[in-house]
């Protein structure tokens, strides 16, 4: 029996798990060849925040080997970015001129660090932190400096600047909105989260912006847009994603903000299908791999059995990976009309919860501190039951709640003011 083609180019997260999925379903009829930008085998970029932080080392991060794909019959061009796709003739071309045909192909090629609009980024000294390539630039310029400046309040920013901190830099953290991680908590829980780590010893500049890098050859400060100035010698970027979709753009393929894919994870070609933080679904990017596990299960499911089960993106909780602290974020997490919030806050025990409901379901749930509920007020979430009775008990967790359900409970547990 002739084998089909099947080509994948990146070889991230997204293809890792795909391969994973493809290989369970006995991908025998596929004669599957890869293309990665970067040298090597896939590896665990989840890892890049703990392996900066000194945490964990190159070798633990490593998902698959370069010995895995030949053990696997899988040829894997790494190095080697896909320059051009000629859908006409069903055929990519790689950036060392290798030609390869396909009868079906993946676009997996996730995305890279979103541009801020700051003048001088290219002096020595100013970094990205998305590849294993970054973490060894950030390391080898961060021993030579004493101060470091992060750019971006979100999940990256806080695990770069932490992993600085980590190392013993002096680090400032700047942030353009009003407090820490505005995507994910409310005012309160930022506010909490950034007295937790300036008691590390982080400093945050907030409500600002880097208008200029300073520096003639090399990194030495930053101008911000208020006027203030920082000294620094290194400067890690962390603003955000934006995906890699110019190689599909050039094909023809529609994009938006990701490469336009229909429920099957099909672009308008039907011999080309994506997954991964490139894609565009019903008008929603991913940055988290939750989401891209789903894809690529349905993918393989489709790509080896042909079942068409549609993908359905799923909300996804947020988590920071910064040891001693507890946060917990899924759906919306603002006050808004037509929203009721629910508030406990204990600040001596540095412990707060938010819940927000729609109608009498579960819409938004914020924890800080204590997160041990957070799995029980995802399900909530997720089920979108009305919650009726328990919603006068739902702030106080799990354990209250379903007591309260089996006796009579009038008071919430003292010292916890609501
Ligand atoms: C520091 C850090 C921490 C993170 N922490 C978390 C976390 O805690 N939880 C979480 O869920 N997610 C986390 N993420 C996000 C997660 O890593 C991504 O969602 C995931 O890697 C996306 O997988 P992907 O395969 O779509 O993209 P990637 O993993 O980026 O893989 C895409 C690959 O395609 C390659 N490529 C691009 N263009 C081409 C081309 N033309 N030819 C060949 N190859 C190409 C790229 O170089 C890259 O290697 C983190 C990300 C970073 C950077």
């Amino acid at each position: 029996m002739e084998r089909h083609k099947l080509i994948i180019i990146g070889n991230g997260m997204a293809t890792s798990r795909l391969l994973d999925e493809l290989l369970r379903r006995g991908a025998g009829r596929f004669d599957i060849t890869i293309f990665g930008e970067e040298p090597g085998g896939a590896y665990n970029r989840i890892q890049l925040s703990p392996l900066l932080a000194g945490e964990t080392d190159l070798a633990a991060i490593q998902l698959k080997s370069t010995d895995w794909y030949q053990d696997n019959g899988i040829r894997l061009h790494s190095g080697d970015p896909v320059v051009r796709i000629d859908r006409v003739a069903r055929r990519i071309i790689s950036r060392s001129g290798v030609r390869c045909d396909y009868d079906q192909l993946v676009i997996a090629t996730g995305s890279r660090p979103a541009r801020i609009l700051a003048a001088n980024q290219a002096l020595e000294g100013v970094f990205d932190f998305r590849t294993c390539d970054d973490v060894d630039r950030i390391l080898g310029r961060s021993g030579h400096c004493r101060e470091a400046l992060v750019i971006g309040g979100g999940l990256l920013g806080l695990e770069a600047a932490h992993a600085l901190n980590k190392r013993g830099l002096d680090v400032t953290l700047v942030h353009r909105a009003g407090w820490l991680m505005n995507r994910q908590l409310d005012r309160f829980a930022g506010r909490l989260l950034r007295r937790s780590l300036e008691a590390r010893g982080i400093r945050f500049v907030l409500g600002d912006e880097v208008a200029a890098f300073e520096g003639d050859c090399e990194l030495t400060g930053a101008r911000l847009k208020s006027g203030a100035r920082l000294t620094a010698g290194c400067a890690v970027i962390a603003t955000g994603i934006t995906p890699n979709i110019e190689l599909v753009q050039d094909a023809g393929l529609t994009c938006q903000q990701g490469l336009l894919v229909d429920d099957l994870l099909r672009s308008e070609d039907p011999a080309i299908s994506a997954l991964g933080e490139c894609i565009e679904h019903r008008g929603r990017t991913f940055g988290l791999v939750a989401p891209i596990w789903e894809q690529a299960r349905l993918l393989a499911d489709r790509l080896v059995r042909g079942l068409a089960t549609p993908y359905r993106a799923a909300p996804v909780p947020t988590q920071l990976k910064v040891s001693g602290i507890s946060l917990f974020s899924a759906g919306e997490h603002l006050d808004a009309p037509g929203l009721e919030a629910l508030t406990l806050s204990d600040p001596a025990a540095g412990v707060y919860r938010k819940l927000l409901l729609r109608n009498n379901r579960l819409a938004g749930v914020v924890l800080y501190g204590d997160t041990a509920d957070g799995a029980w007020y995802f399900e909530l979430l997720q089920r979108q039951a009305p919650l009726d009775d328990l919603i006068p008990m739902l702030p106080f967790g799990r354990a209250y709640c379903e007591a309260g359900t089996e006796e009579d409970i009038d008071a919430p547990p003292r010292d916890i003011a609501v």
